[in-house]
């Protein structure tokens, strides 16, 4: 099948085609480390993807080819202009040992919408994702058959008008670079805990916290150096001088909370722009709702006679605080595709900017995943590992 021409004057700008992908295969394989023994992201495999868009000729065939640097012109746009804008999945292993991914046109979908925002040159998703499943598969031998364990896949784009002349790369290499992974945090039965730091904001109305591009996160750097001098293991970012909740680390945040009438509340940040909209929080809501529309399915394991209502508003440190001190916050959770759903154990508010009152929120479910986000985890681990399917969430690569 030939591409989508589109006539640029006289020009035929190319679309991306999957099925002008070449495969050149290496030499020799990389030994394969044994897991626990590197931590996350450290690991080079033997390939890569890699396209590239010219705005003269369109979108090249897409490549996967032995792991290598890429060569780029020191006046590339995504050095100065930080046109940089990823995205992460995860291939894990079903029953049979093929390799699934999850909801991955999700991904595609979100790619896309961050390209859009940088500027950069659009591409088709569906064209992607048939090449990041070929990927995937030639390199399935390096996702550990080990529970919550997984092939982590970086899909990447980037600016690379090769001008230091401010304004949009007309220019841009897309790639996908894949790393085995285990468990995010290493302490799985505990939980994280994290320093709420207003002075330092992730993200503001009308900005960009809502895309998943580079330049949301190295300013986080400096805040989460003081999260960790602190003894917190990650930020807890907020908005406002009502300590509005937007994220926390790089993770969606939700709160349970009890009710008078005996069930509990799940609020998590409406998408307003200031949140990225996590798959794994969409999924998550998903199955909540559905298991509180019949509790009787048991689509999550958690008893009938706890009701469940999913509230997306805004929610603010005061209110967690006097939550915790009535006894009512059940738990705190985090969710994303490194950690799935992750305990927060405690939550320094700090009460001066100098940091020097900080009084530690605590949960009433104790330090480790309390009912909502053990019942979360195991459902979406279940769907993650082909163990289980809703919806038709899990992909098989082949
Ligand atoms: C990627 C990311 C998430 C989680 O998104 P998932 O699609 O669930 O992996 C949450 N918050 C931020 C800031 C992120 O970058």
């Amino acid at each position: 099948m030939s591409s989508t021409a589109k006539t640029n004057g006289k020009v035929h700008i190319a679309a991306l085609d999957a099925s002008l992908l070449t495969i050149e295969l290496a030499e020799t394989l990389k030994p394969i480390p044994t897991p626990g023994t590197y931590t996350f992201g450290d690991i080079k495999t033997d390939y890569m993807l890699v396209m590239t868009f010219d705005p003269l000729t369109g979108w090249s065939a897409p490549e996967i080819k032995p792991y290598a640097p890429l060569a780029l012109d020191p006046a590339s746009n995504c050095f100065q202009y930080c046109t940089n804008v990823f995205e992460g999945m995860k291939a894990f292993l079903d029953p049979a040992g093929k390799p699934r991914m999850f909801r991955p046109e999700q991904n595609m979908a979100r790619l896309v919408t961050s390209a859009a925002r940088m500027a950069l040159p659009m591409f088709d998703p569906d064209a992607l994702l048939v090449c990041i499943n070929k990927l995937v598969s030639l390199e399935s031998r390096w996702i550990p058959a080990l529970p919550d364990h997984a092939l982590y896949i970086r899909p990447t784009m980037i600016g690379t008008k090769p001008s230091i002349k401010v304004g949009a790369s007309d220019h841009a290499t897309l790639y996908v670079i894949v790393t085995p992974v285990g468990p995010y945090f290493q302490s799985s039965s505990g939980g994280v805990s994290l320093l709420a730091v207003g002075e330092h904001v992730r993200s503001w109305p009308g900005g960009t916290g809502g895309f998943k591009l580079g330049l949301n996160y190295s300013p986080g750097f400096v805040p989460q150096r003081i999260a960790s001098d602190l003894g917190y293991d990650q930020v807890l970012w907020l908005l406002g001088e009502e300590k509005q909740i937007t994220e926390a680390g790089a993770m969606n945040f939700f709160a349970v909370i009890e009710r008078e009438d005996g069930g509990v509340n799940v609020v998590t940040p409406p998408l307003d722009g200031t949140i990225l909209p996590g798959i794994t929080r969409d999924s998550a809501l998903v199955l909540l709702r559905a298991h509180a529309a019949d509790p009787s399915k048991q689509l999550l394991a958690l008893p009938a006679s706890k009701p469940v209502y999913i509230e997306e508003r805004v929610l603010t440190v005061p209110e967690l605080a006097a939550a915790s001190a009535a006894g009512t916050l059940l738990e705190c959770f985090g969710t994303g595709t490194a950690v799935l759903v992750v305990a927060i154990e405690r939550i320094g508010d700090v009460a001066d900017p100098a940091l020097k009152t900080i009084t530690d929120i605590v949960m009433s479910a104790g330090n480790g995943l309390g009912p909502v986000g053990q019942a979360l985890w195991d459902k979406l681990l279940a769907l993650k590992e082909g163990r289980d399917d809703f919806h038709g969430w899990s992909v098989l690569c082949n």
